[in-house]
């Protein structure tokens, strides 16, 4: 292990010889293959003792319910289908839950689940589980998106503000269509007690920033695509992640250092991890922030619980099909 999150870009797009997104076998799908003696592999003891810990985690108490409207003590049908006595509702104990827009057995997502709470990066991951570079990276990014659902700010994160529900639309995890220019989103880094919260700031954008930089002498340092603003209200900094469209050049350089480049001790335990990023786009920048924000506030702790939690969260509802 290394300390780093990442070594490469995001590799969201098919690459040949891959399935493509939409084509991803869900969890529940690979679990039945092999429940039905088609799959590729042997149904192992390893994947049966961890389908029993995912399920525990889905289901706290044994109680089932329907994932659409929360009616309890579905029917069982063939091949652990389960279906709603209410809304009639088919279903799969992982149906509507994060960790089945990924193709992972439950073995392969408890491997990456734990390598990932031992901060490895995508690769070391990607051997923890025996799986490929692109699959892990796919995987990260449901673990991503599974860990920040998690948060009190979930709803807001989720929203069309920052469009991460283009990631997850129709319950696939998709190759995220680019941020318009205009609509680039800011973040506030906001401390308290020793703790971080990575806040967006929904009423700004990145023309604001430019804009208090040029007028207002806000000071912006910049770490490639990323850009780090001086104090702000109550937040230590704002801090915002462009593309090549974003113009950088327009930027004013006031005397000075922002604040947090010296007296966040968030942005200093966040920038050498970011910096190791060579593809961190606007889209993907909550997750990564996010994660950093768990991280940090949870220096020392064993987070694969937490890991495995969110993983077997129910998604909000509007990705159930
Ligand atoms: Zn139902």
């Amino acid at each position: 292990m290394n300390g780093s999150i990442d070594d490469q870009a995001p590799v969201l797009a098919q690459v040949p010889g891959e399935t493509k997104p939409g084509e991803t076998k869900t969890t529940e799908e690979q679990m039945t293959d092999k429940t039905a003696g088609t799959g590729a592999q042997a149904f192992g003891t390893g994947d049966a003792q961890a389908r029993a810990e995912l399920l525990r985690r889905c289901w706290p108490g044994g109680v089932k319910f329907c994932p659409r409207c929360r009616t309890a003590a579905p029917y069982v049908l063939a091949e652990g289908r389960l279906r709603c006595g209410s809304c009639r509702y088919t279903f799969h104990d992982f149906t509507g839950r994060w960790l089945n827009l990924s193709g992972l057995t439950p073995a392969q997502w408890l491997d990456l689940a734990r390598a990932f709470a031992q901060d490895a990066n995508t690769r070391e991951a990607a051997q923890a589980a025996a799986i490929s570079y692109n699959t892990a990276f796919k995987a990260l990014t449901v673990l991503r998106l599974a860990i920040l659902a998690q948060g009190a700010d979930a709803l807001q994160l989720l929203g069309p503000q920052t469009g991460l529900p283009s990631v997850f639309a129709g319950g696939r995890l998709c190759a995220a269509p680019e941020v318009r220019p205009g609509s680039i989103p800011v973040y506030g880094i906001l401390s308290q007690g020793g703790r971080v919260f990575v806040d967006l700031v929904p009423e700004l954008s990145a023309e604001s920033v430019l804009h208090f930089n040029h007028n207002f002498h806000l000071r912006v340092s910049r770490l490639g695509h990323i850009l780090l603003t001086d104090r702000y209200r109550t937040y230590d900094a704002l801090i915002l992640c462009g593309d090549e469209k974003l113009p950088y050049h327009y930027l004013l350089r006031h005397q000075g250092q922002p604040f947090a480049e010296t007296g966040s001790p968030f942005w200093l335990y966040a920038r050498d991890r970011l910096r190791q990023f060579k593809g961190l786009s606007a889209r993907r920048f909550p997750l990564y922030l996010k994660e950093l924000e768990l991280r940090f506030n949870r220096q020392g702790e064993d987070l694969l619980p937490l890991f495995l939690d969110a993983l077997c969260a129910p998604m909000p509802v509007p990705a159930l099909d």
